[in-house]
This record gives C-alpha cells, structure tokens and sequence, in this order.
C-alpha cells in the first residue's frame, strides 16, 4: 500500500492512515508500505536546495531547518507521543544532515545532480519515520527503512532513475522476512547506485516504488491510496463532473499517466502488469468507496473512449527545411542528437511532404532541445526550427478505439464545432490514444468538448 503526499500531509491524515493499515492488518493481510514526503515538504527542498546555490549571503538555511522540525515535530507528538523522544532524536540527526549537505552547497555555490538527490530525498526520510512510529503506538510492530535499506538498486541517472532488475532479490530478501506480524515503512521516490549513492526516481516516484516492491514481493496487489476516489474520466480540477472508471487496463493507465494523469506515475504500471499483479487505486479519505482497478483487461465496455487527459507545461517544436524530402537519416540526426541530450520527446508527428516534423517536449527539456537541433542545423539536415510554449496536449484513450473507425472524425469534428485551432494531431500505433496539441488558451474547452462528446460523466 502507497500513500501520496496529501494522505500523509498532517496529524489527522497520519491518524487516516494509521486506521486504514490497522482494519486491513487486523484483518490477516501481510501488509508493506510505501510513504511520500509530506505534502508540499518535496517542492520546498527542491525550491531551497536552488536558493541556496544562488545566493551569496545569509542563506536560510536555520530558518528552513526549523520549519522542518517544526511541522514534522507536531505530527510526532500527535500521532506517537510515546516515542515522542526517540523519534525526535532520530529527526534531529536526520535535519542535521541535511543542514550539513545544504551549507556545503552554499559554501560551494555548486549543487550536483548528486547532492540534490540527497537532498530532495529528505521529505521520505522524515515522513516514513513517522508513520512507522505512529503504527507501532497503534500496537502495530512496525520498522522504516529507507529506499536503499528495502534493495531498490537503481541507475546512476540522478533525477529519474530506473530501478535496475537485481533490485528484485535484495527487496526480497530484505523486505519479506519483515511481513506478516509487522508493517515495514519504506520511504518512497528514492533508491540507491549499487555504490549506495542515493538517487532520486522522479516527481510522483513513490508510485514507481511501491509497484517495484509489489512486484518484487509478488504482492496479490498493490494499491495507491491518493486523495481522490480512483482513476477518473479526466482531471477532477479540471472537469467537475468526471467520473471515476471502476477499471481501466494497465495499456489504459500507462497512456494516461504519460499524458498527464498525475494519479499514477507512467513507470508505475509495467512491474505490476509484468507479473500481473492487479493495482487498486483508492482514496485515503474516502475508503468505503471501491476505487479502480488497474488490470490486464478492462471490464468490456460499449464505451470506446475511457479518458481524457491534459498536459501543460510542454513545448511544440516545428523543424523544417525542403531538403529533408527523401533523405535518408534526417530523422536519424534529429533523434540521436535529441537524445545525446537527454531530451524526452513525447510526441512527433511529420507531414506526410516530409518537409515538417513537429515535436513536442516538456519545457524543462525545450532548452537542451534547440542546443541539439542548432547542432543538426549546422551539419545542413534542417533549415529552420521554431517553438511555442504556449500549448498544451490533449489526449483521448481507451483500447477499444484500436479498430473502432470514426473516433478520430468525432474528435476532431467536436473540436471544429468549438473552432479549436488543432496545431499537432499524433495517433500511436496501439490505437490506444489520439493526442493533439492546441493553443493554451483552449486547452481546458478542448477536455470539456471532448468529455462531452463521448458522454463520458454519464454512467454507461
Ligand atoms: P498523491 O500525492 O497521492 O500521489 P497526486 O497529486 O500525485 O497524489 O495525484 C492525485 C491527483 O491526480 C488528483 O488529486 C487529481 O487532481 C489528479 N488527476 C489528474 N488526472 C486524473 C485522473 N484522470 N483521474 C484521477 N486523478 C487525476
Ligand atoms: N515526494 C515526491 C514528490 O513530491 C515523490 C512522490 O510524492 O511520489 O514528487
Ligand atoms: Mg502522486
């Protein structure tokens, strides 16, 4: 079970928590966890680990370090006033080092992927050492450890790294002998190089762990608990009538967490769907509610549209140039040079003359995109490359669109109703999703039209 960082955000979700695994411990079930940061704690040591490199003077450091002690002090004593003491002893040391790690990127101005692994590692540290001490004075016997402790062994790629096939038996043999009368707390969103380098597994990684230790414990399923009632139509801030899917199959989930359904994280579906292992998505403030079901196939469906998702902050990238008809390895230079970078490219689309190729990244990468294909200019493959930030991606899915004619012609007829300018049109091969990018500024209409075009918030 995996809890994000709203179901452990303060005193009363940790008391939530701490029910939830109690009912189900009681129960007989073999239980082993996997926790966030608090809420907002990972955002705050990324935004300080940041600040700090920059400036010259007084940097806040003691500030920070005590609003850390202090909000993470309260929920101890709230939820395991018996070990109030230990625990704050075993806090304090951790705060210790990470004041120590933030002075020295201060003191060097310099903050290395490596050091900002550690650093943004620290909301796990702390939170899983408090929900395991609030089990134990629940009567439930319980142990935290960290990523590395559990056997997650990953990649050296700091930030986003994938989690190396051995990790299976150390989780194994570190994690199994632990279960039954007692409920381990693993730290999620981090792991270690096999040198015990800590490392970090992306934004929402602690999806990613927990189906890593589900698969590698063979676990009958693993379940997220988040704060809304399952995998839904679309994104409840966005749209207010959607609707939560009672299943979806992990092809479904794994197109909707890559665009854009942050309810789970895009790797966290291949370990479980690997060794088909069924994954519940469940609310933590709502439990009576069923939830989803992430599974090998969704229940048949008349519907053949499942969900619609939204993704901001990404960038269409139009490369150009006459002399890319008909030669061979254009898009061998494009793409080699895009991914010496280590640019993820999420969408391409390329217009049937060959003269245009039209990309879409994220714009975090969009900088290291252009570096690469001013290198691909200069060797003559393109001529011209152009770029908008302002656009979203807009995706429509559901697997009974594979061999389902006319879906396209309905999405794109909707849209030409609501006169949505459409900038990309991209299909996969699977025919599990359509995705397009519009303007900004008509994004949001664009999920609303299409939600309703396929009556997706009624009940089927
Ligand atoms: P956690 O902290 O539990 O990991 P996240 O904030 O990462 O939670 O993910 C849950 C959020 O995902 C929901 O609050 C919701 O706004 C958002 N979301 C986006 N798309 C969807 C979707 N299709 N179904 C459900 N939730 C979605
Ligand atoms: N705490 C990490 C984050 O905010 C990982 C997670 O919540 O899954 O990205
Ligand atoms: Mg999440």
């Amino acid at each position: 079970m995996k809890f994000g960082g709203t179901s452990v955000g303060d005193q009363e979700c940790i008391g939530r928590v701490v029910g939830i695994l109690n009912h189900y411990h009681t129960a007989g079930n073999e239980l082993c966890v996997v926790v966030s940061a608090m809420s907002g704690v990972t955002d705050q040591l990324h935004a300080i680990a940041a600040e700090i490199e920059g400036v010259r003077d007084d940097p806040p450091i003691d500030t920070f370090i005590t609003s850390m002690r202090t909000r993470h002090g309260k929920v101890v004593q709230a939820v395991a006033p018996g070990e109030y003491d230990t625990v704050m002893e075993v806090i304090d040391e951790r705060l210790c080092n990470l004041k120590n790690i933030l002075t020295a990127v201060h003191n060097l101005r310099e903050l290395t992927p490596r050091s900002r692994d550690y650093i943004i590692s620290f909301g796990e540290r702390l939170s899983a050492l408090i929900v395991s001490a609030a089990l134990r004075e629940a009567g439930v016997p319980s142990l935290a450890l960290s990523g590395c402790e559990a056997g997650i062994r990953t990649t050296d790629r700091h930030g986003c790294a994938a989690v190396l096939p051995e990790s299976r038996t150390h989780i194994q043999s570190h994690v199994i002998p632990l279960l039954g009368d007692s409920v381990p707390v693993i730290m999620g969103y981090m792991g270690c190089t096999g040198d015990g380098i800590v490392t970090t597994l992306g934004r929402s990684g602690s999806d990613y762990s927990a189906a890593i230790v589900g698969a590698a414990i063979d676990a009958d399923e693993i379940w997220i608990w988040t704060d809304v009632d399952g995998v839904m139509t679309a994104d409840p801030r966005l749209i207010e009538d959607a609707r939560v899917l009672p299943s979806v199959s992990y092809h479904e989930a794994m197109e909707l967490s890559f665009f854009g359904a942050k309810v789970l994280h895009p790797r966290s579906i291949e370990p479980a769907m690997q060794r088909g292992i069924l994954v519940r998505v469940k609310n933590t403030f709502n439990p009576a509610a069923a939830g989803s079901c992430v599974m090998d196939t969704s229940t048949p469906d008349h519907r053949v549209v499942k969900a619609i998702t939204y993704i901001d902050k990404v960038s269409l990238i139009n490369i150009t140039g006459a002399q890319m008809v008909g030669r061979p390895g254009v898009a061998r230079a494009i793409f080699s040079a895009l991914a010496e970078l280590e640019v993820n490219v999420m969408m391409i689309s390329q217009g049937s003359s060959e003269a245009n190729i039209s990309l879409i990244v994220d714009d975090e990468h969009l900088a290291a995109a252009l570096a690469a294909l001013n290198e691909v200019m200069q060797r003559g493959y393109i001529q011209e490359v152009g770029h908008d930030r302002n656009v979203v991606a807009v995706a429509v899915v559901g697997v009974g669109m594979a061999g389902s004619p006319g879906i396209s012609g309905r999405i794109f007829t909707a849209l030409g109703r609501e006169k949505i300018n459409l900038m990309m049109i991209s299909q996969g091969s699977s025919e599990v999703n359509v995705s397009f990018v519009v303007k900004q500024a008509d994004g949001q209409r664009a999920v609303r039209v299409l939600h309703d075009e396929f009556g997706l918030a009624k009940e089927s």
